[in-house]
């Protein structure tokens, strides 16, 4: 952790300030944002690209998405003229099924680990600094989160990852939001609460359960925030 601020400090910061001061203690450090654009992300999103607007956004491009997301993605991009990375798999779903089946019924957890695991670890290597929506209310597996955490990558390399909106609730993310008049991703108007591959999410029974919409409650994370080694 940097010598001019600690992950202590930030804590009790609003995601502005925890922003700037992270920004002002690195600057000039490459920095990215995995982004699935759902609504903590866009969030992310638009206090980053007012400050890093060539900020590379990853986007984990499984296949697997809705093609309502895939319509969202490209319009933010556009309209925000974003520095949109997609983030590709060594196979295409077509060769995938065609090699190991339609791995999202028999094996999720291998399907995730060849779309977004394994090429989210290769794309993270040039970035110092990982910038991602996650909130600790989103599940059990999110609890202990900070909001700036050394992690380091599977190949060694180690960097700070940073969630800005960790201790943030649901309201206060539909809140700003609404506020700032950020558009959102048009699934949440239908019930979806945890917007991922269209083959794994559905609406959840449990409104206060948003992730048990995610592979049918029989896991609660693809893998790409459990990878990496998190450090004291
Ligand atoms: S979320 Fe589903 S479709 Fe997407 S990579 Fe994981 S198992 Fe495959």
């Amino acid at each position: 952790m940097s010598a001019t601020f600690s992950a202590e400090s930030i804590e009790n910061l609003t995601p502005d300030a925890a922003l700037d001061t992270l920004l002002s203690a690195h600057a000039g450090r490459p920095a990215c944002l995995t982004c699935s654009f759902q609504a903590e992300d866009m969030i992310v999103l638009d206090l980053l690209r007012k400050r890093i607007p060539s900020i590379p956004v990853l986007f984990l491009e499984t296949g697997y998405h809705f093609a309502r997301t895939y319509e969202f993605r490209d319009r933010i991009a556009r309209e925000w003229k974003l520095n949109l990375v997609n983030v590709i798999p060594q196979r295409t779903v077509r060769q995938q099924e065609s090699d190991l089946g339609i791995l999202y019924l028999v094996d999720p957890t291998q399907c995730c680990q060849l779309r977004k695991v394994a090429p989210l670890m290769r794309a993270l290597e040039p970035f110092e600094i990982w910038f991602t929506g996650l909130r600790r209310e989103q599940s059990p597996t999110r609890k202990d989160l900070r909001k700036v955490e050394q992690h380091r990558l599977p190949g060694g390399k180690s960097l700070l990852k940073a969630s800005l909106l960790a201790d943030w609730t649901w309201q206060q993310v539909w809140d700003y939001t609404t506020k700032n008049g950020l558009s959102y991703l048009p699934q949440y108007d239908q019930g979806y609460l945890s917007i991922g591959c269209e083959p794994c999410t559905k609406i959840p029974d449990d409104p206060n359960n948003p992730r048990s919409g995610r592979w049918s409650g029989t896991k609660l994370e693809c893998g790409i925030h459990t990878f990496s080694e998190k450090g004291q």
